[in-house]
């Protein structure tokens, strides 16, 4: 086995018609293994089409091709909605809502397609009315307007317009990030009632068979209980588990780092990777929670660490934090853990700023566990002096079987003492990243990635080109 890390070339794996084909191939089968993101989105697809199902069990009559259609369409549609709770719903028990990074992204993506849906809605429900003459379109959208039944649609229609476009622009409206998620949660119970008002009263299933509006009353019911258990319950539940302000101290230029220890006897049962939101107001019923990652391995968990990058207005003004103050946790959550690297034969680890709190979650647990694998840390910052725990990384080069380690710098200042071995210019590209892999390992190796958008776009590219399939590839993305 010849190992690269200094010398390699792009050349050596991508050079040869044969070593394409057979990476093409390679990377073809891969991709048809039934990963766990696939099964997660044949489970959800199987949930999605339950109320379909049980309308044709309910024996509804066929309507035409149109109209058959667009109301399986509605009926999916309206699952899929209710879906929105779970997904977004931080609950660690239920398997297909339990990964958090799935469910958010899914969670975002969804809410824009049902935002188009719902806004064409009415337009599809009438249009074919517009296929016999403009008269009769225009009598439709006449008595759909005046229509005292029609009012809970289309205050649930106009407010679903407002909501989504609010979610999408987020960054853009001036709001804290706590009040536009207050407002998120009210908008969309309100839609919720409205719109299930609405199908229950208006749709053709329902005024087909009265019965089958206790399928939608059902998923009201669920939707509506799993907000109060996580606004109301589990708060309570939580105020039972505190912990206290042990450390506080500054680590880099921009950087904190927070001990919390347990009041209790219970610790947290985590692994090395995963997240919590912490609530520092002492007041468990707060909205004001932020998600960090554990950087501590997961073996010592009477004490959890934080590294927290100064960011924005809460994570700027952390200095104000008193040592012994309560700090309530919900967690852990998250699904970028070893777990998904027990068969590899080497891991990469990529880490852009404060990307590198989950990251040094993992290493330290690898070192712990004196993991003998080829483990590369790829770790790139603006600036050196924001880069942290480097005295910690460069000795783990000596203690760990076989770690390596290299800093990525956008500027370089002449007397930063670590050129050369250690540190190099620029971004994270391609070359450093097939050079962190042993060659003819590429097929297995894992990759742990966090930091910001850009660096997870960047890389994402670099992996495509290198052939690496996306079950190798594991991502934290630092906000939701
Ligand atoms: C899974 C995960 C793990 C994270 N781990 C770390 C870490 O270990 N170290 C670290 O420095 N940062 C981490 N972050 C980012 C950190 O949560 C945000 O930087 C912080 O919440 C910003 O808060 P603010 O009020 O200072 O900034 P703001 O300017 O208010 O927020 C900046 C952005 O952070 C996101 N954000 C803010 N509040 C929340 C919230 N309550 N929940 C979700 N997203 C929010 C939003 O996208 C917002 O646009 C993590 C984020 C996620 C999603």
């Amino acid at each position: 086995m010849v190992f690269l890390w200094c010398h390699y070339t792009l050349g050596d794996i991508m050079n040869s018609p044969i070593s394409i084909k057979t990476q093409a191939l390679n990377l073809h089968l891969r991709s048809l293994k039934f990963t766990k993101h696939k099964r997660l989105a044949c489970a959800y697809l199987a949930l999605a089409i339950v109320p379909f199902v049980i309308a044709q069990l309910l024996g509804m009559e066929f309507t035409g091709v149109y109209s058959s259609v667009l109301g399986a369409v509605n009926l999916i549609a309206m699952m899929v909605f209710f879906m929105q709770f779970p997904l977004a719903g931080r609950l660690k028990y239920l398997p297909l809502f339990a990964n958090i990074d799935w469910g958010i992204t899914k969670h975002k993506q969804f809410g824009k397609y049902l935002g188009i849906f719902f806004f064409l809605h009415p337009i599809l429900i009438v249009l074919p009315k517009g296929f016999i003459s403009i008269d009769d379109l225009w009598l439709s959208i006449v008595s759909v307007v005046t229509s005292p039944n029609m009012l809970t649609g289309i205050i649930a229609w106009l407010t679903m317009a407002v909501w989504v476009l609010m979610s999408i622009y987020k960054d853009k409206l001036n709001l804290r990030y706590e009040t536009w998620r207050l407002l998120h949660v009210i908008g969309f119970a309100i839609i919720a009632t409205l719109a299930t008002l609405h199908v229950t009263t208006i749709g053709s299933h329902g005024q087909f068979n009265h019965a089958f509006n206790i399928t939608w009353w059902s998923l009201y019911c669920v939707s509506m209980a799993l907000l109060i258990y996580n606004y109301f319950i589990k708060p309570r539940n939580i105020k039972k588990h505190p912990y206290a302000i042990n450390a506080l101290e500054k680590i880099s230029e921009c950087d904190w780092k927070l001990s919390i220890k347990s009041k209790t006897a219970q610790s947290l049962n985590y692994q090395a990777g995963q997240f919590v939101w912490i609530n520092t107001s002492g007041n468990p019923y707060n909205l004001e929670q932020h998600p960090f990652s554990i950087v501590t391995a997961s073996q010592q968990h009477k004490m959890i660490s934080f590294i927290i990058r100064e960011l924005g207005d809460y994570t700027s003004s952390l200095s104000q934090l008193e040592l012994g103050a309560t700090v309530y946790i919900d967690g852990p959550y998250g699904n970028m853990t070893l777990e998904q690297a027990n068969l590899t034969r080497g891991i990469t680890l990529i880490a852009g700023g404060a990307g590198i709190a989950p990251i040094l979650g993992l290493l330290r647990q690898l070192a712990e566990q004196h993991d003998p694998r080829p483990i590369r840390l790829i770790y790139a910052n603006h600036t050196l002096d924001r880069m942290v725990c480097l005295y910690e990384l460069i000795a783990l080069e000596q203690t760990m079987v076989d770690f390596k380690l290299k800093l990525v710098c956008e500027h370089i200042e002449n007397n930063d003492l670590l050129s050369g071995r250690h540190l190099v210019k620029g971004f994270i590209d391609l070359q450093q990243i097939a050079a962190s892999v042993t060659t003819q390992l590429e097929t297995q190796w894992t990759f742990y990635v966090c930091g910001p958008e850009s660096m997870l776009t960047a890389t994402t590219g670099h992996f495509k080109q290198l052939g690496v399939a996306n079950n190798q590839i594991h991502f934290e993305q630092l906000a939701f």
